[in-house]
């Protein structure tokens, strides 16, 4: 049988308390007070008509500050004459695990260096879970999140699709690094 005296261990990051702190009502009466003080300070600029905490009223209110890597709106990025720079290889779709994609491939025959193009690109904002799976799937970089949230708030689901021509103008990008031969070009 082991008889080993019980020795407590003693930690680096032991926390060390006054009497004062032992005490525990004065602490807690403590941390009521500077709680109080918040409450009680944001409630008096909120009944005088201005912003107390900083809790943003979405969807009235929106922030000013995302992170520059947000993962927030969706954009296609264009190529110099404006179409997209997206070839309809439908990737985005596959890998999109709430499967909120839809694309229609159309083919242009006066464009051999990229003849495949999408007719119709949407997204369904109602169910997309911003996890950015999308734009890493991507091979041509036509796809890209940027820091702005959309507009998503609405009382019909159907406002919540992006359709091609909003997900082209707003915002618009292109990758400047990528040489596209002009139409008609081989
Ligand atoms: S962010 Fe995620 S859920 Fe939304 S469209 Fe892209 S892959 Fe789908
Ligand atoms: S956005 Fe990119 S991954 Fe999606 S269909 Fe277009 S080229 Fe393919």
């Amino acid at each position: 049988m082991n008889t080993k005296p019980y020795q407590r261990k003693v930690y680096w990051n032991e926390p060390t308390m006054t009497w004062w702190e032992r005490a525990y009502l004065f602490e807690i009466l403590r941390g009521l007070g500077i709680t109080g003080g918040v409450f009680l300070g944001n409630m008096w600029r909120w009944m005088t008509g201005r912003k107390g905490a900083l809790t943003t009223y979405y969807p009235e209110e929106t922030r000013a500050d995302y992170a520059a890597g947000n993962r927030g709106k969706h954009i296609l990025t264009q190529r110099p004459d404006g179409t997209p720079q997206c070839i309809a290889c439908n990737m985005c779709a596959t890998v999109c695990p709430a499967q909120v994609i839809e694309i229609d491939a159309a083919f242009d025959p006066d464009d051999p260096a990229h003849p495949k193009y999408p007719s119709r690109f949407e997204i369904d904002y109602s169910r997309c879970i911003f996890c950015g799976l999308c734009v890493e799937a991507c091979p041509e970089d036509a796809i890209r999140m940027v820091k702005e949230v959309p507009e998503l708030p609405s009382a019909d689901r159907e406002h919540m699709w992006l359709k091609m021509d909003e997900l082209l103008t707003w915002n618009p990008q292109s990758d400047v690094a990528k040489p596209y031969p002009p139409k008609g070009g081989a």
